[in-house]
């Protein structure tokens, strides 16, 4: 290669190495915060529309899970793509104008991997990352890539006001079921003095390799899969400003709610 052509061949791969450079820097730069929008309690509470569009999420994580306003379907965040899984079973691209009630995104930066190679129900799986977790008063985001048996996800058409609570709505939810399939499974897990904010403890959504499929986790079994582990250290909660946020009621413990409403 000449010199000028090996000049040229530069000019073309800059702009491309640069973009790579900058969201490189954007992920190293950003604290390890868990980013909240919103509260669990709210969304129990019948709080179904936010004011924070996809967009604004994406500057707060490239990591993380959600729902969409009107409670229409589930929100599946990964590499910076979100997407939008719903009722009928499909998942697409949610665009960046589409507003959230509720949704948790962190900068994914691995702190731990590991591989699971033993077939486990998902509460088992979690004892074992139990186990592996030191620190049960922080946040961790969890990346699962793998082979999954016997998943069943949900997700819930989108609601019409006036809005009821959401342990009522769930009697409504859609689930879909497969038998075995690729894919990854996208979690975190908050220290029980989030709760009210957060789910404590474990919360899951699942994205098919295909990408066509998914929802949030009520079964599912692990068969082989690789795992990374995100310690996050700092909590960050926006809230909506709006009416619906600000009479949700939110004084009281919501917890057996939660159980009925995630499936446990
Ligand atoms: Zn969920």
């Amino acid at each position: 290669m000449t010199d000028a052509r090996f000049r040229a061949a530069v000019r073309q791969i800059m702009p491309v190495l640069a973009l790579f450079f900058v969201a490189g820097q954007a992920i190293a730069q950003h604290p390890s915060s868990f980013f909240s929008y919103s509260t669990i309690d709210a969304l129990l509470a019948g709080s179904y529309d936010g004011d924070l569009t996809v967009g604004e999420l994406a500057k707060h994580g490239n990591f993380g899970l959600g729902t969409f306003n009107r409670l229409d379907g589930e929100m599946l965040a990964i590499d910076g793509v979100f997407y939008h899984a719903k009722a009928d079973g499909t998942v697409s691209v949610a665009g960046p104008q589409e507003k959230t009630p509720l949704a948790y995104v962190a900068w994914f930066r691995p702190t731990q991997s590991f591989r699971s190679t033993a077939s486990m129900p998902v509460h088992e799986f979690e004892s074992a990352l139990d186990g592996r977790l030191k620190n049960p008063n922080l946040f961790y985001a969890i990346r699962v890539d793998g082979e999954f048996r016997e998943v069943s996800v949900r997700a819930i058409a989108p609601q019409s006001k006036p809005y009821k609570p959401l342990v009522e709505v769930v009697k409504t939810q859609s689930v879909h079921e497969s038998q075995s399939v690729r894919g990854t499974l996208i979690g975190f897990r908050s220290p029980a003095f989030s709760k009210g904010i957060s789910v404590a403890g474990y919360h899951w959504h699942f994205l098919a390799a295909d990408r066509r499929h998914g929802g949030h986790v009520l079964k599912l079994t692990l068969v082989d899969a690789k795992v990374k582990v995100c310690t996050l250290s700092q909590f960050e909660v926006k809230l909506p400003r709006n009416e619906e946020f600000a009479e949700a009621d939110q004084s009281k413990d919501r917890s057996e709610e939660i159980k009925l409403v995630e499936g446990w």
